[in-house]
């Protein structure tokens, strides 16, 4: 049987008012293969699934052209001048895309298929921070393959294909500090002979070679087995003028509370009783020492502090989100609550955007299989050095943005 292209065009009724224009995220954006089915994979081109992220929802339509197949994406009221979608997460899966304003408020995004595909769903909704566009491709044969008749005229005014490369996207100009958890006397948590201070130290020295080469400068609160108190890796990382911290842990919950990857971010009133017992066990390992940071706050430090933090908490929150989304995307298996809140105190720095990322619990044998398995660390490599990245671009578009 013929199949039908039903979505040609699509029209989100929205109530019009005038208002700055909307902008895309790219770094939150992605086009991915679904593996919908193994004859799919076997037999035939697979399904595409393109999500645009925007700071708000715009009215949107969507249809394909032909010769070649070609999907087009019309935003209204949608800037995006100074974005690079050529930059976008899986852009390898289109063989080209361009960019521009369209007409009458309109802009529009054109992406040349690697295949013939037929719209099978589109729709736009809102997440978190974010509103998506969702649009899934289902790939037909050359003969079911129905463009929209009337679209010959649907790419003039588009700049010229942008060049799409494997090179992975750079960041120059970011700072990361790497916290590879524990080390010294202080192994961390321990599973089948496995140390997390071993185990993070080794991630940590992988995702400094991944940040490295897409031009990330990279400095690391501990570089080998030593023990170093939290307030020295706070300083480390401050002294390195550092726009993002992350802390890495691979701690153990007692059997069949915790699995999979987790971001924290700093909440000092989280009452979840998971994060409580990481944090005690976290600040425990100073106390030995001596070295109380959270008992030096007095009231009016803490509320210069939570002052300073009106910015940099949303920020953490942001780049929390997009490791996860990168994390999900990359096929890494999470924990059933993927973002949280914790008083890790390592997490405290007022200017410094900051995570801790276990990134599996060594008391889950799968977890642990996974942390010891040198493919499962470079997708997960991956995912975070993208996820870095992508969080510091759209940041840098945001604050362009803010400055003009
Ligand atoms: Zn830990």
């Amino acid at each position: 049987m013929r199949l039908l292209t039903i979505l040609l065009a699509l029209m989100l009724a929205l109530p019009a008012v005038a208002q700055e224009p909307a902008r895309l995220q790219v770094g939150a954006s992605s086009v991915t293969r679904q593996h919908d089915g193994w004859w799919q994979s076997v037999f035939g081109p697979q399904a595409l699934k393109l999500s645009l992220a925007l700071d708000k929802p715009v009215p949107y339509r969507v249809f394909l052209v032909g010769d070649p197949a070609r999907l087009v994406v019309d935003l209204k009221n949608t800037d995006l001048s100074g974005d690079e979608l050529s930059a976008m997460f899986g852009h390898e899966q289109l063989h080209a895309i361009r960019w521009g304003s369209f007409q009458r408020g309109w802009s529009r995004i054109v992406m040349e298929l690697p295949d013939t595909y037929r719209v099978s769903r589109a729709g736009m909704e809102t997440q978190g921070l974010f509103a998506r566009l969702n649009v899934a491709l289902w790939p037909v044969s050359a003969i079911d393959f129905a463009p929209r008749p009337s679209a010959a005229a649907a790419l003039r005014n588009l700049p010229d294909p942008a060049q799409l490369t494997d090179t992975p996207i750079r960041a120059e100009g970011l700072v990361v500090t790497l916290d590879a958890g524990h080390g010294g006397f202080d192994p961390g948590a321990q599973a089948d002979g496995v140390n997390e201070a071993d185990l993070v130290l080794t991630f940590a020295q992988e995702l400094r070679t991944a940040l490295g080469l897409r031009g990330v400068t990279v400095n690391m609160t501990r570089d080998k087995d030593e023990f170093v108190a939290l307030e020295q890796r706070m300083t480390i990382a401050r002294q390195a003028g550092s726009h993002v911290l992350i802390s890495l842990h691979a701690d153990a919950l007692p059997k069949g509370q915790a699995a999979g990857a987790t971001v924290y971010v700093w909440s000092p009133s989280a009452d979840d009783r998971a994060a409580r017992q990481l944090s005690q066990r976290h600040e425990r390992d100073d106390l030995v020492l001596g070295m109380d940071f959270a008992g030096q706050d007095d009231a009016l430090a803490t509320a210069l502090m939570d002052f300073a933090r009106t910015d940099t908490q949303p920020r953490s929150e942001g780049f929390a989100r997009m490791l996860i989304s990168r994390m999900a995307l990359g096929g890494i298996g999470l924990h059933g609550r993927p973002v949280q809140g914790a008083a890790f105190s390592v997490l405290k720095s007022p200017d410094i955007t900051s995570v801790l990322l276990e990134l599996g619990f060594i008391s889950d044998t799968n977890d642990l299989a996974n942390l010891s398995d040198p493919a499962w660390r470079a997708r997960m490599v991956q995912a975070v050095a993208e996820g870095t990245i992508g969080w510091w671009r759209d940041e840098q578009a945001r604050g362009a943005l803010l400055r003009k």
